[in-house]
């Protein structure tokens, strides 16, 4: 089409895990390849997350003597998001979901090991990998590399402004701003969508997650939803527009990550009095849920075993903890009086819960109970709920190619990660499962950039 700068089979948009992967993937596929990133360093959500992917029946599984596949995944899947509005794709990224591990080893080189020591809630079987920091940088760091070694162009601070379309429905490039404000624009045969989703935009929050309007935003701030307007603007379909990731410990003031692991491996959580007010093993993401509900001050409270277990396995977490973010008590007393609790309530919450770890009920319904009843010292951090980021997006079929409501594909456009329809169920928190983040990133990048390469258009 006359009118481009420069022209490219596969133009990506926004160079996280999604984009990288698919960046990667049609490279692979003998594509050329350009990436735009409106930052000017890699800093998306992929960079600050734990970096967790699934894959149910890699090959790490069965060398580590356990047994998955992608029904069971799907079952867990669907437990936890219960129906929604994209439930082909749960099954689509299940399935290939230990391939992508896989690749993501072998070929993007990126370093990444089965996750053993806990198992993450909803999961049945430990199947999230990760890099051994638990740091979602290195995961981005590998890909990069990988892209870098297969020669495709990244152009920092430059930000995709709007789409070109191709007169007859489609999508034929992309204009872009760099950073002296300079215009070009990208002609390419797909144009693939990896910009997040709009947990950085007050508007699209307000209008999708109301309840979280006023929620402290833990994100990337490049995660501004282009997407979903210029999805909007070419007759897209929306999906699953109200779910989203939350996480109920965010360290408060520190504002570091109290990994979940400190709950699933014994700890609680208590309110402004030290009384629990909930299940614990519900997870992080439906747990801050019921923290906003509370309101006032939460605490997690744990000991010196769980803290020491988790700093050895979290860099996050250790460094929270070198600040003087988890200081111990030698007893409940002194733990009440430094976190201002009421210390025989304090006192009554832990006995209550030491024994449903030791087979009672518990009156939240909580089962697992890792190395608790608690025992001296303890430990206390402040938590507060945040927005992780958004699940909703545009619809995408199984190739990851952006669907109008009819089910016909926009041609030439491809969304994944966060600008695509997620797999965490319709509305709030609760149906997000440890990993769905980063497998619809992956998987739906890997998708788009295979799809790319062979069809184009
Ligand atoms: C603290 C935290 C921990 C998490 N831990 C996990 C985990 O362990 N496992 C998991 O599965 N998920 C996790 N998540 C969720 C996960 O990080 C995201 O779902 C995933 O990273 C999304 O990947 P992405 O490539 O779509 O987006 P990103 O990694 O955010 O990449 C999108 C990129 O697009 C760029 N961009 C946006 N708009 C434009 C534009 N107009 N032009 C050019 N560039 C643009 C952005 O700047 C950004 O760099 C976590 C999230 C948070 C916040």
């Amino acid at each position: 089409m006359p009118g481009f700068d420069t022209e490219f089979d596969v133009l990506v948009i926004g160079a996280g895990a999604c984009g990288l992967a698919a960046a990667l993937r049609a490279a692979e596929g003998g594509a050329s390849v350009a990436m735009v990133e409106k930052l000017d360093r890699l800093a998306g959500n992929s960079m600050v997350s734990s970096g967790s992917v699934p894959g149910a029946g890699t090959r790490f599984q069965r060398e580590a003597g356990l047994a998955d596949d992608p029904q069971a995944f799907i079952e867990d899947l669907l437990r936890i998001s219960g129906p929604h509005e994209a439930e082909a794709l749960t099954h689509r990224l299940a399935s290939i979901s230990a391939p992508l591990v896989e690749w993501l080893v072998d070929v993007a080189g990126a370093r990444m090991t089965l996750i053993t020591a806990y198992r993450h809630i909803g999961h049945r079987i430990e199947r999230l990998h990760g890099p051994p920091s638990r740091r979602g940088r290195d995961l981005v760091d590998d890909l990069h590399a990988a892209t870098e070694r297969a020669g495709i162009p990244l152009a920092l601070a430059t930000r995709a402004t709007r789409l070109v379309e191709d007169g007859q429905g489609g999508v034929a490039g992309a204009e872009l701003q760099d950073r002296r404000g300079e215009t070009t624009r990208i002609g390419a045969r797909s144009v693939i969508l990896a910009t997040n989703g709009f947990g950085a935009s007050r508007e699209l929050i307000a209008r999708f997650c109301p309840e979280m309007a006023d929620a402290l935003y833990f994100g990337a701030q490049g995660s501004e939803g282009e997407a979903i307007h210029w999805g909007e603007a070419l007759g897209a379909g929306l999906a699953n527009m109200g779910a989203y990731q939350a996480h109920a410990s965010v360290a408060d003031p520190h504002g570091a990550l109290v990994t979940w692991t400190v709950p699933e491996k014994g700890g609680i959580v208590v309110d402004a009095q030290g009384a629990r007010f909930g299940d614990e093993s519900l997870g992080y993401s439906a747990f801050a849920a019921l923290e906003t509900a509370r309101g006032g001050p939460v605490f997690a409270i744990y000991d010196a075993r769980i803290r020491d277990f988790t700093a050895s396995r979290q860099e996050e977490f250790a460094e929270l903890v070198a600040h003087g973010g988890a200081p111990e008590d030698a007893d409940l007393a002194s733990l009440a009086a430094r976190r201002g609790l009421d210390a025989a309530t304090l006192a009554q919450t832990l006995a209550e819960a030491g024994a449903a770890a030791q087979g009672a009920q518990d009156r939240f319904g909580r089962t697992a109970w890792g190395l608790a009843p608690l025992c001296p010292p303890y430990v206390s951090t402040r938590i507060r709920p945040a927005l992780f980021h958004t699940q909703g997006g545009l619809m995408v079929d199984g190739d990851a190619r952006v669907l109008r409501p009819d089910g016909s594909a926009v041609p030439g456009l491809y969304a994944g990660g966060g600008a695509a329809a997620g797999i965490s169920g319709m509305a709030g928190g609760a149906g997000y499962v440890s990993g769905n983040g980063l497998l619809a990133a992956l998987g739906l990048g890997w998708l788009a950039g295979t799809h790319a390469a062979r069809l184009g258009r």
